[in-house]
């Protein structure tokens, strides 16, 4: 399987990495609709796009608008957004505003109710976390691999969310942050550094990519001293990049 970093950075794009996106070409399958999601037309595999959103924060979104021209010249049969109810509600209601963006993209708001099966057998679940306005994660159980990602969070090594990433294939997980800011991060609910590392060990994941990167830090490696102050907790932890394919 194959997982396509569309978009690395949090908050707003820099001239290397744009705001949240993930893809899996091969079930159709995206992960947040940041600005990352312009990227999305040269890797369609698939008749259907089920686009599964964490939270409405625009970093997140806005790509939802971009789907009107990707996809002009090769509409699909099936296109469905799926989040939490009040996020998709507050999208229809203010991002589709006639104000803002008149012309609707052909898609379907799916609120989550209950594990979602993909058309190649994944099955798609979430579980809450702590971000002002609150957001989720998700986890995907596919019967040979899993995946878990979670962005917009503060990473401790207990997270209350931990057994919701327990052993899994490859976990993306965002830090905004190099160590030092904890207190920043806590604030704004994001991570540092060590923490996700902590929390990949504890959770027995087999390997850590880090994404939602700060758009403000050095472009190409938004931490200082580098990540290999991890290696000894986490070995196999990677920042990832735009353009990054990896496959698990
Ligand atoms: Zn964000
Ligand atoms: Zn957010």
């Amino acid at each position: 399987m194959r997982l396509h970093l569309l978009g690395t950075a949090g908050y707003h794009p820099n001239e290397f990495r744009d705001t949240p996106c993930l893809m899996l070409p091969e079930c159709g399958l995206l992960l947040d609709a940041g600005t990352g999601m312009h990227r999305l037309r040269g890797l369609l595999e698939t008749r259907s796009l089920d686009i599964f959103l964490t939270h409405a924060h625009l970093d997140h979104v806005v790509g939802l608008t971009y789907l009107l021209g990707l996809l002009h010249d090769r509409p699909l049969e099936r296109i469905d957004v799926h989040g939490e109810a009040e996020k998709l509600q507050a999208l229809d209601e203010h991002l589709f505003s006639p104000f803002l963006f008149p012309v609707r993209p052909a898609f379907t708001w799916r609120p989550l109710a209950g594990p979602v099966t993909l058309p190649d057998g994944g099955v798609v679940r979430w579980f809450p976390l702590k971000h002002p306005g609150g957001t989720i994660g998700y986890r995907i159980d596919w019967p040979e691999r899993s995946l878990a990602y979670v962005t917009d969070a503060t990473a401790e090594p207990e997270a209350s969310y931990l057994a919701h990433i327990r052993n899994v294939d490859l976990l993306v997980h965002e830090c905004f942050f190099p160590d030092g800011w904890e207190e920043r991060a806590a604030f704004t609910g994001h991570s540092c550094l060590t923490p996700v590392a902590q929390l990949a060990r504890q959770a027995g994941v087999r390997r850590l990519v880090l994404v939602h990167l700060n758009p403000l830090a050095r472009e190409t490696d938004p931490f200082p001293a580098g990540v290999q102050s991890v290696r000894p907790i986490f070995p196999d932890t990677q920042v990832g990049q735009d353009g990054m394919v990896i496959e698990f």
